[in-house]
């Protein structure tokens, strides 16, 4: 079968221009809107009260892979429960293709949650039903017609690549089965967002990514919204086109993952990029970094290099038109989103004219470069 016949088209899922008036596709482009969310929690018992979410405002393009990382309780998981509106927030508001969520009565948010997927780091499946009856839950729940519901399961088992184990039960499956069986739940009702909450935490690399991959494919495929939380940031790397940066309930850094990678403002973006793209410092010298220079030292640099540039012919040129010798510390070159990526950690003579000459020269050639500090 064709996957694409399982989706036709994006249905709406609030706004519905006969009875609101409004139109369903809002025309920014944005599928979720935050407007400056704010989430409290209150004191209780001997527990203070908690700002889960401050202030949070970014959009979420339609049809994008965004991901949300941050560390453990920096308010993921909080963030994603205000767009199905199992959290509302203390201020500000979400909106979903124009509609603020905090508006919607009990029915219409019934209705938005029936347009809103979402996959949960342990599947979340019923252990007395099989595969098939798994899947088919959200459509019995909304009244779906059984012959509809056979064929619509059908599909999504082999979507997921699922169809030698329809009839076996949770206990059965591998936890990258499980997840597959959550994935097609989560898209029975053809939603156009799906929320994926650390999906891929409680799987080994090669299992989170075989469903990555699935995510993506299945993103390619319908165009269905797809926001993930995660603390990996090898996962925003794998699959996600933006990523937001969330710390103590802010988002600090957001953007296009290309632009986040190469360019990395706060010192967190730094530590989770540097966690997949070996910028990371070897240890000896990362432990005689300082800020300032130190008479007759070294500058250690950074250059990135993306797309179509490459370093090689940039080292030499430098090396030979400045008449310095350029040290390479570290380097690897890598992929995001399909596109080359590198980074090189270099060491040269701590002159600020050498090292504005560095910048400028590479800056002809395409490539980003950064002072990381001073060894003496
Ligand atoms: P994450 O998913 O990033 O680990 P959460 O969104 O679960 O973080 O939690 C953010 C903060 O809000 C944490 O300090 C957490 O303890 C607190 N929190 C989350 N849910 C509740 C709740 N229902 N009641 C009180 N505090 C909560
Ligand atoms: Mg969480």
């Amino acid at each position: 079968m064709n996957a694409l016949t399982a989706f036709p088209h994006p249905v709406p899922i609030v706004a519905d221009p006969e009875t609101t008036g409004r139109p369903a596709t809002d025309p920014t482009g944005a599928a979720i809107r935050f407007r400056a969310v704010s989430k409290a929690f209150a004191a209780k018992g001997g527990d203070p009260a908690v700002t889960a979410l401050d202030a949070v405002t970014f959009d979420v393009p339609a049809g994008s892979i965004t991901g949300i990382i941050g560390r453990s309780g920096a308010g993921k998981s909080t963030l994603l429960r205000t767009i199905n509106g199992l959290d509302r927030p203390t201020s500000g508001a979400v909106e979903i293709d124009g509609t603020d969520v905090g508006s919607l009565d009990p029915a219409a948010l019934r209705n938005l949650r029936r347009g809103i997927g979402m996959i949960f780091q342990h599947f979340n499946l019923l252990s007395s039903r099989t595969v098939f009856d798994n899947i088919a839950l959200p459509l019995e729940l909304s009244g779906t017609p059984r012959a509809e519901i056979t064929a619509r399961v059908d599909e999504l088992i082999e979507l997921v690549g699922l169809a030698d184990k329809r009839g076996r039960y949770p206990v059965e499956l591998s936890g990258g089965q499980k997840q597959r069986v959550g994935i097609a739940r989560a898209l029975a009702t053809r939603p156009r967002i799906l929320l994926s909450d650390e999906a891929t935490s409680a799987l080994d690399p090669e299992t989170t990514h075989q469903i990555l991959a699935l995510l993506k494919r299945i993103n390619a495929l319908t165009g269905v919204t797809i926001v993930l939380i995660t603390h990996e940031m090898h996962v925003i790397k794998e699959i996600c086109d933006r990523v937001a940066v969330i710390e103590g309930g802010r988002i600090i850094e957001e953007g296009s993952v290309y632009e986040v990678f190469a360019r990395p403002q706060a010192e967190t973006t730094r530590t989770f990029v540097a966690s997949v793209t070996g910028n990371a410092l070897p240890r000896e010298i990362a432990a005689r970094l300082r800020r300032e220079p130190a008479g007759a030292g070294e500058a250690v640099l950074r250059i990135v290099f993306t797309g179509e540039h490459a370093t090689a012919p940039v080292i030499s040129r430098l090396s030979r038109s400045l008449d310095i010798d350029i040290n390479v510390l570290s380097g690897q070159v890598d992929a995001i989103g399909g596109q080359p990526f590198g980074n090189l950690i270099v060491s040269l003579p701590a002159r600020r004219d050498v090292t504005d000459a560095v910048a400028a020269i590479a800056a002809s050639h395409g490539l980003h470069t950064e002072v990381l500090g001073y060894v003496a």
